[in-house]
């Protein structure tokens, strides 16, 4: 076949993301995927170094002590051409969701 468009990068291509703060994130990927995730599992599976060391502590990285009991993303920005960065509504925003990661997870790929 000649002129393969695309091939692997559109796997990892977003080329939509509509954030709901309260419930979560619907990521359209190039391909025609589409991805769906919960606050609850975007913020358990924050990528940081911060919320990796606690699952690796066997801790979760949220809720936290004090902090809201209600999670919520207080703000989504695109980090360059392949993430997004989240602001959480307790202050956490060190997380950088890779949109490779986000594919993977969708498809059944562990969160962490
Ligand atoms: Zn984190």
């Amino acid at each position: 076949m000649i002129g393969q468009a695309g091939g692997v990068e559109e796997r990892y291509e977003l080329v939509g993301l509509d954030v709901e703060r309260e419930i979560g994130i619907t990521a359209r990927f190039a391909d025609g995927h589409v991805a769906t995730f919960t606050v609850g599992e975007l913020r358990l599976a924050c990528p940081c170094a911060t919320c990796r060391d606690l699952r690796d502590r066997g801790k979760t990285p949220w809720p936290l002590p004090n902090g809201p009991t209600t999670l919520a993303i207080s703000d989504a920005r695109f980090h360059g051409a392949w993430g997004v960065n989240f602001t959480w509504n307790d202050g956490h925003s060190t997380g950088i969701y890779p949109f490779e990661t986000l594919r993977r997870w969708s498809e059944g790929d562990q969160r962490r």
